[in-house]
């Protein structure tokens, strides 16, 4: 599919094999339409094929083509199509495989949105969702009715990082005809790729780790060609959904550095996740990372890394603790979202569906910064919530 092996390379080099007027760099086709000498060439056009000849950027477009062409050789895929969003990417994944009346299976700790589209938009179309917890791929089972079409992954979940089983689940699903889907920003393409594990579509979103900077709101979908003809003819087309060529020329920019930013942002997390279990105030640390992981040995085997991410109960478990906590760090930011080049923080009360009661959690994203400057910041914010001890 790729004409390289390695991520890195993919990275710099895979869909630019064209070089207009020698150009380096891919352009920016920012047209909207393409004009044609040639009747044939019109009408070749047609079919939308990848490469071209192009007709119309709602549909396709050569600068979206190139992080496509990226993206699903990382992926392992025939096919990606950028998105003017993630939820524009998942949502449009989720309608290709519903209709009315059919039933979805969806883990509980889903991206908030996502489950929010299913429970209650799609509920007026009459299609229903059961939430299941799905470290056991038999959960997913156990909840399908003949209706069900669907089964939406997202491993690791993005607050508690919560694993499925993505050969397991996928080899469950198709044994009985129905599709799977897998929401996986938090891995990006570096560190998972489901679909070799046999999940049938990918999607992320281009708002984090794969735009990498905090400057596009982007998602992707990636699967085989047919599984992509219905959702790129149907949602991604007539609904509207395609990033624009300015955004994508960005996410060009952005998919040369990805592996070296996982990376980069893996170490600070390892060394933040690290130092948070050594300190009174942490009560409970999740980090994917971590030796004592309590999914570890599934993690090692379809993982290759964990990111910049890192949730921890705090032992003073109150509002009014997470408060002063977020509102005296420096150099993590209060915000949502992860993923660029600045480190965040996120307080949140959560309950996951197999826990007692809900909690404060606090979800801190390890930035492009140095790592020793991670530390200092959240022991200076430690040293300014202690009074509320
Ligand atoms: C942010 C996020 C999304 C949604 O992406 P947008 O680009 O904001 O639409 C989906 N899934 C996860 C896990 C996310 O963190």
């Amino acid at each position: 599919m790729s004409d390289f092996a390695h991520p890195a390379t993919i990275c710099q080099h895979e869909g630019e094999a064209r070089k207009l007027l020698g150009a380096v760099v891919p352009p920016i086709f920012q047209n909207t339409l393409f004009v044609h000498e040639a009747w044939e060439n019109f009408e070749s056009a047609v079919g939308f094929p990848v490469g071209g000849p192009y007709h119309y950027s709602r549909v396709s477009n050569p600068t979206l083509e190139v992080a496509e062409r990226k993206i699903a050789a990382l992926e392992g895929t025939e096919d990606a199509r950028l998105f003017s969003s993630g939820m524009a990417a998942i949502s449009a994944g989720i309608m290709g495989n519903v209709r009315a009346g059919s039933h979805v299976v969806c883990v509980d700790s889903i991206y908030g949105p996502t489950r929010m589209f299913l429970t209650e938009y799609l509920a007026k179309f009459g299609v229903t969702t059961t939430y299941v917890v799905g470290e056991n791929p038999e959960d997913f089972v156990r909840a399908s009715v003949p209706e069900t079409s669907l089964w939406v992954l997202e491993s690791p979940t993005s607050i508690v990082f919560r694993l499925q089983d993505l050969a397991e689940v996928s080899k469950r699903a198709r044994s009985r005809g129905i599709a799977t889907l897998i929401d996986n920003s938090y891995s990006s393409p570096i560190f998972q790729q489901p679909h070799r594990l046999g999940i049938d579509l990918v999607a992320h979103t281009v708002s984090k780790y794969l735009g990498g900077h905090s400057d596009v709101v982007g998602g992707v979908l990636c699967g085989s060609n047919e599984r992509m003809a219905p959702i790129r003819k149907f949602e991604y087309e007539l609904l509207g959904s395609a990033m624009s060529p300015f955004n994508a020329w960005l996410v060009n920019r952005s998919m040369r550095t990805l592996g070296l930013r996982m990376r980069a942002v893996q170490e600070s997390a390892r060394r933040v996740a690290e130092w948070l279990a050594s300190r009174p105030e942490v009560e409970r640390v999740f980090y994917v990372g971590s030796p004592g992981y309590p999914q570890a040995e599934l993690r090692d085997r379809q993982m290759g890394g964990w990111g910049g991410l890192v949730t921890f109960e705090p032992s003073t478990n109150t509002r009014e603790w997470c408060k002063s906590f977020t509102e005296s760090l420096r150099l993590f930011q209060l915000g949502v979202s992860w993923g660029g080049h600045e480190s965040l923080v996120v307080p949140l009360e959560y309950q996951a569906m197999d826990w007692p009661s809900p909690r404060w959690l606090i979800r801190l994203y390890c930035g492009l910064e140095a790592g020793e400057d991670h530390t200092a910041d959240l022991a200076q914010g430690f040293d300014a919530a202690v009074s509320l001890r």
